[in-house]
């Protein structure tokens, strides 16, 4: 199977390249925040615990996080072919449940792949992002605050990574299929 980590800050371009991905490889996609989303729009109990946390810009507690995933997993189709994390982990522990649950049904990450952004791009691409798509967490407070929780909570994720030698660093600027064609490479030389 293969298995990526898309991973990278808010606006690094991680649902773009996933899409792209998908359509090579054939995977199958688990974007976490495309499933807290649903949840809010449905205005379900989870959406409504997600939105507190969402429209501040702080992430979902653990403990849901690592349920939620689990029912993703569980939703797998017998002959998938590999899956696409998009937005998960998030974390040190969500990555450790991570690796535990993908053993648990025999597989595991294949690797890491690492969008790496400047933080004035980000800004830009995310209030474009809100502009032309209406989504509530892409006005300038709640990014500021997405950005502050990335470097505090999620991008130790790379140092650890990058000690297992999974982590794949992708220049995330420039034009959308230049930057597919990097991750490509990278998957192709794993
Ligand atoms: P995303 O679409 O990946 O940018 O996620 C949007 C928002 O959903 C994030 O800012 C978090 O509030 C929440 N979220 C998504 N995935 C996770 C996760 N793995 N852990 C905690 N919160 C998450």
């Amino acid at each position: 199977m293969l298995n990526l980590v898309l991973f990278g800050a808010p606006g690094s371009g991680k649902g773009t390249q996933s899409e792209k991905i998908i359509d090579k490889y054939g995977l199958h996609h688990i974007s976490t925040g495309e499933v807290l989303r649903k949840q809010i729009k449905e205005g379900t109990e989870l959406g409504k615990i997600a939105d507190s946390y969402i429209s501040k810009g702080h992430l979902i507690p653990d403990d849901l996080m690592i349920d939620i995933l689990r029912q993703e997993l569980k939703g797998l189709p017998k002959d998938c072919k590999g899956v696409i994390f998009d937005g998960f982990p998030r974390t040190i522990p969500q990555a450790v449940e991570l690796e535990n649950l993908l053993a648990e049904t025999g597989t595991e990450l294949t690797g890491v792949v690492g969008l790496e952004v400047p933080e004035e791009e980000l800004v830009a691409r995310m209030l474009k992002r809100g502009k032309e798509t209406g989504r509530a967490d892409d006005n300038i407070d709640t990014i500021l605050n997405r950005l502050k929780v990335y470097h505090n909570q999620t991008e130790p994720l790379k140092e650890h990574y990058q000690g297992k030698g999974n982590y794949m660093q992708i220049n995330g600027l420039g034009n959308v299929d230049g930057i597919f064609n990097s991750i490509v490479k990278a998957i192709e030389a794993k």
